[in-house]
This record gives C-alpha cells, structure tokens and sequence, in this order.
C-alpha cells in the first residue's frame, strides 16, 4: 500500500531526505512543502560581477561522506572542484599571520608549524610533547575550550582553535560542545597517549595535499535544483504549514491554502519554526527546540578593481578573532580560492560579520555596515579605494548553538517523539550539525525511518 511522507521545509535536510525516500522507497509517495517561494534554503547562489557568487554556503566538507555521497547520486561528483589557493591567515596583533600547517582543527601538531608571532614561547614548547592533559578529563561531553586549553594550553586555544571553530556557526568555542562540534578533539584529548600524539597518528595515515572543502562551478544552487528536478510537483513552493495535528489515520498539515495528509512527517524547518508545530503534541519537546540559541550573520560580498586591490594567488582567506574588536569575523578571497570565481579585472571577496555574543552588524542600516566592513578591509588589507559592487545578503538567526550536552538534548528529544508523537521526525541544522554535509546525513537518517 502506498504511504504518504510529507517533509516540511526544502532547505538541503528536507531535500536530502526526499531524494532518499524518492530513490529508496518506491512505495512512499513523497510530498515537500516549502513556505518560501524558492527551495534551497540557505543554499542560494546568484550572478555577481558576472560570476555564480554563493550567498550563503558556498561549499562543503569531504572528509565526511555525505556531501559526496549526495552529489554522487546526483551525478554532480566529476563536477565538483577543489579550492584553487589553500593557505588562510589569521588577524592577530593587528598582522595577517598564517595558519599554522599541518594543524588539526586550529590545533598545531609541531612547534616548527607556527609562524613567529602567534604564540608565546611557553606555548609553543608545549607542542614539541605529546599534548596530555594535566589531570584525565572528566567523563561526558565537555567544551572545546576546556579540552584545547587543558591539553595545549591556552594561547593555542584563544589565537588559533577559537577562531576557527568558532566561525563554524558564529559561536563561542568556550561554550560549544565538543561532542556536537569537534568529536575528534574530544576523542584525541582521552587519548592515552595525549591530543597532539593522536593527531600525529590520524595526519600520518592521512592522504597528502587532500582537499577538504569542494564546491560546484555553477554554486550550491546546481546541488539545489538536481534535488528539486527530481521531485516535480511533489515540491510545492510558497506553502507555510501553520499546524499539525495526528488522528487515527494520521497526519493532517494545514495551511493557509489547503490541508495535507500523511502518515508520516519529517520536520527540516528551523528550531524556532519546528517549536510552535511541535507545542501541541510534546510541550517538553517543543520547549527543547524553542531553547535552541541562534547566531544572526550577515555575508557581504565586495568586488574591488585589481588595480585597488590584489591579494597572493595562493591565499583563499582569513579569520578575525573576536579580541580583535573588528566587525568582521571572516574574508573569503573568492576570487582567489575558487577558479571558477576568478574574474580577470576584479577581486570578489566575501565578508562576514556576526556572532552570537556580537550582534553590531544588525544595528547597521546597509550604508552603514558596508562603510564599517570597508574600514575593517582597509586596516586588514590596506584597501581604500571604493568596490565597485557590493552585495548584502542578510541571515538573520541561522546559526544554531551547540552548548555542551546538546547531543544528549537531541537523543531524548527524538526519543521522547517517538513515543508522543510516532510518524513524526524532527531535524535539521540544529539537531546534529550546521554544515551541508551533516544536514545531508540528518535528510538521509529521517528519511530512513520511512524506508522498510
Ligand atoms: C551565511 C552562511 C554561510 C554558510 N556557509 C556554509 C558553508 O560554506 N558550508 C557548509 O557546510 N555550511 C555552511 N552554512 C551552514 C548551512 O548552509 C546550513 O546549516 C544548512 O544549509 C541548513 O539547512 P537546513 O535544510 O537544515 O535549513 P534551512 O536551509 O534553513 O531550510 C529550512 C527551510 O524550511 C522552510 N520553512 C521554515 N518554516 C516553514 C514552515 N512553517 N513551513 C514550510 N517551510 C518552512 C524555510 O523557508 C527553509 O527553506 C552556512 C550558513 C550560513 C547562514
């Protein structure tokens, strides 16, 4: 007998989750609703200065299978690309210093690896052993500042992992869960022979000079309209689902227009949007999700005349950590990175600003925030000269905060569904993971749940 699936939400969780039960359960009839007029989410790519300039993601981890895996299916994967330029800086003591390599996740794996400057002396001895903590860390989840500055003190953790970790989803290393942000840090910490011996041990089996961002030519946007080509009228756009409720024979949907039935329903929208949904069905599951914090960005991209401005061919970028007091958290050398963004006369750079416990860039009309990030460009870079396009693409809470004790959160909050509201799943960025990849996977794992 044929069942119906709804999915509520077509950003890549809700796409991925379609394209899994579309491939792998014929028998299911699949129908996404999706409450804007275009799917993808915060995947959306659009022309700028000629070129397919992401305004959101812009590319995905491949260390984790799920992105390839997707694109794979697509057919996409021989069209994925590598970055063209792989050394990134970071903002420290008003310089652009490199970032060590090799490091693991922002952690320097030998003292030679660290350009002068970056550390103090005592900090940079430390990693010439092995990396142990002083006392065995304790058991559970912990945060990443907790492992990074008990096992290589503190300098490594504020100058070199908090910058990096933390611009993952805009947040505050200090307080993000290792379990849900960085497992192999965690695991490298209980290590018995200490974090830096492990990551030794992890980069010696590693490949060598393997990438580990790819990207599409045309954008996140080719990934988004594979995904949707495939599913035809089953993807109705413009489609708030304002409530749900479960009877004996199942799932009704309601919106504004008109009312869906399912016997099963995969929730990918945001955590502030699933609570509402989810309120009268489990009130502690519902208050779980509301909880969720989210971090607001705002990714500003620049072109700028050659003549104003040229950065090193091998350069893709670099990090502004928060003690720099700069609006700016990041810049992405677009231009440079990805060869399919190199335009002949200009630079395209992407910039953002935002942070969970730095919201300055929302006060800012747009005037206003172009003239601080040019500030901020022409102290990082020396650039005064006028861009000569600019492009503002405002994200307002879409980032979610992973406290530590977050995954434990997730687990009881899934099994509690299971049992006061079964033919339910709820996912998304805010469950097990902000990046494409991750989400792909929670897409791929929801949709399991409906495949016998
Ligand atoms: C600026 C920025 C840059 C990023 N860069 C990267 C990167 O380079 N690489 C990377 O891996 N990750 C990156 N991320 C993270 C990644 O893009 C997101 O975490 C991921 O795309 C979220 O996908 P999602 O499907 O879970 O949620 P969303 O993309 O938010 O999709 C949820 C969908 O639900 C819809 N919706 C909401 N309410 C309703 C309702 N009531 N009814 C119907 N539909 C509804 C929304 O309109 C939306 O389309 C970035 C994120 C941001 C903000």
């Amino acid at each position: 007998m044929t069942r119906r699936v709804v999915i509520v939400g077509a950003g890549i969780t809700g796409l991925s989750a379609a394209h899994r039960l579309f491939h792998d359960a014929p028998d299911v009839e699949v129908t996404v609703l999706e409450a804007s007029p275009r799917p993808g989410g915060k995947l959306i790519t659009n022309t700028f200065s000629g070129l397919p300039v992401d305004e959101g993601a812009d590319s995905f981890l491949v260390r984790v299978p799920w992105g390839t895996q997707l694109c794979n299916e697509l057919g996409l994967a021989d069209e994925l690309v590598a970055p063209a330029a792989r050394h990134a800086s970071l903002w420290l003591d008003q310089a652009l210093r490199p970032i060590p390599s090799p490091n693991v996740l922002g952690v320097p794996l030998y003292p030679e690896a660290v350009a002068p400057g970056i550390l103090p002396d005592d900090d940079l001895a430390r990693l010439s052993g092995p990396g142990l903590p002083n006392q065995p860390l304790p058991e559970g989840d912990l945060s990443i500042g907790a492992v990074v500055r008990a096992c290589v003190g503190d300098a490594v953790f504020e100058r070199l992992v908090a910058p990096l970790l933390g611009g993952i989803n805009a947040g505050e290393a200090d307080a993000m869960s290792c379990t849900a942000m960085a497992p192999q840090l965690l695991a490298a910490g209980r290590h018995p022979e200490g974090m830096l011996t492990s990551f030794r041990q992890q980069l010696a089996q590693a490949k060598p000079g393997a990438a580990v961002f790819n990207a599409h030519p045309a954008g996140m946007q080719r990934v988004v309209s594979a995904l949707v080509g495939q599913l035809g009228d089953r993807l109705r756009l413009s489609t708030t689902v304002t409530a749900l409720t479960a009877g004996d024979k199942g799932w009704t949907l309601y919106t504004p227009g008109e009312d869906f039935w399912a016997d099963g329903v995969i929730l990918t929208v945001p955590s502030f949007a699933a609570a509402p949904l989810v309120a009268p069905l489990h009130l502690p599951s519902a208050q779980t999700l509301a909880g969720i914090e989210h971090a607001s960005a705002t990714l500003v991209t620049f072109a700028y005349h050659r003549r104003d401005l040229q950065v090193a061919a091998d350069q893709s970028g670099f990090l502004v950590p928060q003690s720099a007091g700069l609006l700016m958290t990041a810049c992405s050398y677009s231009g440079s990175k990805w060869a399919h963004l190199h335009h002949p006369e200009k630079e395209i750079l992407r910039v953002s600003a935002g942070r969970i416990n730095d919201q300055r860039h929302l006060a800012l009309d747009d005037e206003a925030l172009i003239d601080a990030l040019r500030q901020d460009l022409a102290t990082t870079l020396g650039v005064q000269a006028p861009p000569c396009e600019t492009r503002i693409s405002p994200w307002p809470d879409s980032l979610p905060q992973f406290p530590v004790g977050h995954a434990d959160q997730m687990t009881q909050l899934a099994g509690d569904l299971v049992e006061s509201a079964p033919g339910l799943v709820v996912t998304g960025a805010a469950h097990h993971g902000v990046g494409v990849p991750a989400c792909i996977n929670s897409g791929f794992q929801a949709a399991k749940k409906f495949i016998s």
